[in-house]
């Protein structure tokens, strides 16, 4: 939110033209493209100087004023959330009621009490509170912004100003700001703002909620916004999360309309999982528990769950659930899919996901240690009470239940696990995520009736670097064609054995790599269920021949940024 939370009130920063012809990144947040003028939040009023305190004679009806100034704030977004509808109606709510808020009342009165003028009191009381909430850090710091607006609001009614806010565009634009509050997010028209860029915010904020429920393309944290003139063209890709200044027009304007195409075919892609011609591929969503199962199973078109993700259900808990109790949580995610498949992963506890009753100690090196499947032997029974619990919910279920084990790295860990599996009536797979197991696919298929791909750890452990870190992201890339070459290899094996090579780690939600993958062999593809319609319709929109074709020119190229663009040649 631009505003006096920048001391000198400046809000429109006209540095001339330096950004034009750049391309300036940021964190994508919602899928789609944008192209127009730029448009900014208009100004909103400068931080009050503290001037004398006030005759104590004067102080009852300067906090009068103040709240009645607070209240009119907060009738007037109240009056909006009724024009409006779903989470925006939510959002202008939460944000009116930060305006009758007790403890912002309380605080900014008791400064008025104490001599403060009510603007000033408006501003201190929200210093303070917005102290603490970026003290707390997560959703509570998010709320800053929408503080800062109250306060800027109820400063503009105390001044008879106008409220500050969002101009109404004349023709579609692309809105820029330092942030933006949500009440004007809330009620932008999609038709007129096309794609919104923030410098600040994250992909939970506010903004970013609403314009997810808009549809409006948005893109969040981009550094040098400041630096675009108001009113030059910009190009902003909501699924890249970027922003290009000036781009040249024609393949602007195609841009935006080969994002549309997508979006219409996106947006109409009922299922099944299958290339143009026919080829079945099973689009499946990851999940970790039995709401998350209900909202795939409602909101998207999986066929079913490819990774159920168990230990996510229990990262909070000090002690082993009981085998009952599991069987509960489980059965919970097998309903939510009556008629579908559920691959159910045993715990992947360890490196970057730690679990208080199945710790491993103090590792050197956690990622390289004991976790996933070597768990279990640390862990006496552990596995076994999980594939009896697995079992009795299975037994209990209409659906068709699977069960996998994470990070197998031998033959012997496959077989071990395939046994266990099969002693209880369970249908036994195994992850391939240590290049270990992909390079002897063969003889691990020997013991278990399918495999599934974690391509972010085998991405992590085939490049030698760390899934989490940021610098290393270039190398942690799944179209490394070294990667592609390892789920090649284990799909080919699959093939021969007539057996599954599904994929589930990421790589799964990129569209475009969707399509190499199906090209390599895989028969079943498991990812985010926000993620489902996009790779569901991009599969739909090729023939296998191409998909193959783009998998072989994937698997010829020296490096990903080759790989993808010599795919995407083929298949777009
Ligand atoms: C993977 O490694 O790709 C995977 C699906 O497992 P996780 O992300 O849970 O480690
Ligand atoms: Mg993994």
């Amino acid at each position: 939110m631009d505003g006096i939370g920048s001391e000198d009130g400046s809000v429109q920063v006209e540095a001339g033209a330096q950004a034009e012809g750049r391309v300036l990144a940021g964190t994508a947040v919602v899928p789609g493209v944008g192209y127009g003028p730029t448009i900014r939040p208009g100004e909103r009023p400068r931080r009050p100087a503290r001037g004398a305190d006030l005759p104590a004679e004067d102080r009852p009806a300067e906090k009068q004023r103040f709240l009645d100034a607070a209240d009119a704030v907060s009738s007037r977004l109240l009056a909006r959330a009724n024009e409006v509808k779903g989470a925006g109606a939510e959002v202008l709510r939460a944000t009116a009621g930060l305006a009758t808020d007790r403890g912002w009342l309380g605080a900014a009165t008791a400064l008025v009490d104490a001599g403060a003028p009510a603007e000033s009191a408006a501003t201190d009381a929200t210093d303070q509170f917005a102290a603490v909430f970026t003290k707390l850090g997560g959703l509570m710091a998010e709320r800053v912004t929408d503080l800062k607006d109250i306060r800027d609001r109820v400063i503009a009614e105390l001044r008879g100003m106008p409220e500050p806010g969002v101009p109404t565009p004349t023709e579609p634009s692309v809105l820029v700001a330092r942030d933006l509050a949500p009440a004007d997010t809330a009620v932008l028209d999609p038709t007129l703002v096309v794609a919104i860029a923030t410098t600040l915010g994250g992909p939970t904020g506010h903004t970013s909620i609403i314009a997810r429920q808009l549809g409006i393309p948005c893109v969040v944290g981009v550094a040098g916004l400041d630096d675009i003139d108001s009113g030059a063209q910009v190009l902003v890709d909501g699924s890249a999360g970027t922003v290009e200044v000036d781009p040249e027009p024609g393949r602007a304007r195609s841009a935006v309309a080969r994002a549309e195409e997508v979006r219409q075919r996106t947006a109409s892609w009922t299922g099944p999982g299958r290339t143009r011609d026919g080829h079945p591929v099973a689009v499946l969503a990851n999940v970790q528990d039995g709401p998350g199962a209900r909202a795939a199973a409602e909101g998207s078109a999986a066929a079913g769950v490819g990774l159920f993700r168990t230990e996510l259900a229990f990262l909070d808990r000090d002690a082993e659930p009981g085998v009952e109790e599991q069987t509960r949580i489980y059965r919970e995610v097998f309903d939510a899919f009556p008629e579908g498949k559920v691959v159910v992963r045993t715990l992947d506890a360890g490196s970057d996901k730690p679990m208080r009753f199945a710790a491993t100690g103090d590792e050197p090196n956690p990622a390289l240690g004991v976790r996933g499947y070597r768990i279990a032997a640390d862990h006496p029974g552990l596995l076994e009470r999980q594939l009896d619990a697995i079992a009795s919910a299975a037994r209990e279920s209409t659906a068709t239940v699977l069960v996998m084990a994470p990070m197998i790295a031998t033959v012997a860990e496959a077989a071990e696990f395939a046994a266990a599996a099969r002693a209880r009536g369970l249908v036994p797979g195994v992850m391939v995520e240590v290049p270990a197991a992909a390079l002897l696919a063969d003889r691990i298929l020997e013991h278990v009736d399918f495999l599934s791909i974690g391509t972010n750890d085998l991405t992590q452990y085939t490049m030698a670097a760390d899934r989490m870190s940021a610098p290393l992201a270039g190398l942690t890339d799944p179209w490394q064609p070294a990667v592609l070459a390892l789920v090649a290899r284990t799909a080919a094996d699959g093939a021969r054995a007539g057996k599954g090579v599904g994929v589930c780690g990421e790589a799964a939600a990129d569209p475009l790599l969707a399509c190499v993958l199906a090209g390599l062999g895989v028969t079943s593809l498991s990812m985010a269920a926000s993620a489902v319609a996009a790779t569901g319709s991009a599969l739909a929109a090729v023939d296998l021949d191409q998909c193959r074709r783009a998998a072989q020119a994937a698997l010829d190229a020296a490096d990903p940024a080759t790989a993808r663009e010599r795919a995407a040649e083929i298949l777009r």
